[in-house]
């Protein structure tokens, strides 16, 4: 069931913070708006930003998880001219109220560019189908018009931070009560908590309905025995490119087996993921031949092409999302935890794409901004084998 807003839990908070990480837990809490450590959410008092922290999970977010900041110091940042975008990033944690406190969320600005007291930021796997593909800003303005004004992709951080405000001033008006962000989420805002979450659910429901509006009947495969043998071997041969053995998973259900035998799988698999976070658990393109060493090949390639020597030692050439007519979906990860984890994800990507493809033809950000999104917010599967070898006592 869904979480949904419950109006003795909310007037039992004790402060707006409370209110803050109770409604940030709503959504949080559901996986069709949040995945994995996706969305941030955050509330201004009396001059003061709370926002996320980064890396608390919005799920089981407290008010201790928020980050307060010097709200006109931030505004100030931006206003500032010729403050280039990793200078600014870099003197958002001087604007912390706390200087000792944890990293406050990548999106610190955007949040603090919005005027409203309360702004949720989700991937809503709806808005998304919605938004990504090719005629993007066409199918926004039909599904969201003036309610939710469309902002072009921009790294997360300073650029998207601008990117909001300019659209924000160009086109808000009193019926504005987000703004999509292409192929990346959506943001909600309101003056009380219960605004902004019912805003963020009305976003989500104008993106159902030009779905379901858009929809396209699916035939399903009878579902049959995997062939986990064929699994097991694309696996092995991944644990070999990774450096590393990977756990793996396999999810043979009518809906991925239909979508590993898709016709057009070639095209539609191979554009990236709905939104850029997606890249550090499922990579940008999942495998989908069988061939792990062609695979690896071209995706050493797009890592030398995007990032050069940054990429080096720190992401690997290993797939971690196969998809095959034989079992339909396969994850793999640095444990069985991530493995899962990856899975999960794909499996949204998967209903994203497929939603998306009936109205439009499915779009992601580009590889340049994928990769980048791949460095930036990876690094999790180092410091899991790494605590792995700690524990086994390896040095
Ligand atoms: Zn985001």
């Amino acid at each position: 069931m869904k979480p949904a807003w419950n109006e003795a839990a909310a007037r039992s908070c004790g402060s707006a913070l409370a209110l803050r990480a109770y409604s940030s837990r709503l959504i949080g809490s559901d996986p069709a708006l949040v995945l994995h450590g996706g969305g941030n959410t955050s509330l201004k008092l009396d001059g003061t930003l709370h926002v996320k922290g980064s890396g608390a999970n919005l799920a089981e977010v407290r008010e201790g998880d928020f980050i307060a900041l010097d709200l006109a110091a931030l505004r100030a940042l931006l206003a500032e001219d010729g403050l280039a975008d990793g200078e600014l990033m870099r003197r958002v944690d001087d604007c912390k109220r706390m200087p000792g406190a944890a990293k406050p969320s990548v999106e610190t600005l955007l949040h603090a560019v919005l005027p409203h007291a309360f702004v949720e930021h989700a991937h809503a796997d709806a808005v998304l189908a919605v938004a990504n593909v090719a005629q993007g800003e066409a199918a926004c303005m039909a599904a969201f018009g003036e309610s939710a004004p469309l902002v072009p992709y921009r790294h997360s951080g300073a650029a998207l931070a601008r990117a909001c405000k300019a659209v924000f001033e160009r086109s808000a008006t009193d019926k504005t009560i987000g703004l999509i962000l292409a192929f990346h989420g959506v943001i909600a805002f309101g003056d009380t908590a219960r605004a902004s979450h019912d805003n963020l659910l009305r976003l989500v429901d104008m993106a159902e309905r030009y779905l379901r509006h858009h929809a396209k009947e699916q035939v399903l495969p009878e579902p049959r025995d995997p062939d986990l043998a064929a699994a097991s071997a694309v696996c092995a041969a991944a644990s070999a490119v990774a450096g590393f053995p990977l756990a793996m998973k396999v999810v043979s259900t009518p809906e991925t087996l239909a979508f590993a035998r898709r016709p057009d799988l070639a095209l539609i698999s191979q554009q990236g993921p709905p939104t850029p976070q997606h890249a550090i658990f499922t990579k940008r393109v999942p495998l989908i031949d069988g061939d792990v060493s062609g695979f690896a090949d071209r995706y050493q390639a797009y890592l030398d092409r995007t990032l050069g020597t940054a990429a080096a030692g720190r992401i690997d050439a290993a797939p971690r999302i196969v998809l095959d007519p034989r079992f339909g979906l396969c994850s793999l990860g640095v444990n069985e935890h991530y493995a899962g984890v990856a899975a999960e994800i794909y499996l949204h990507d998967i209903d994203i794409i497929t939603r998306a493809g009936s109205h439009g033809d499915y779009r992601s950000a580009s590889e340049q901004d994928i990769a980048r999104a791949e460095l930036a917010y990876g690094g999790f599967e180092r410091r899991v084998l790494e605590q792995i070898s700690r524990l086994a006592g390896k040095p």
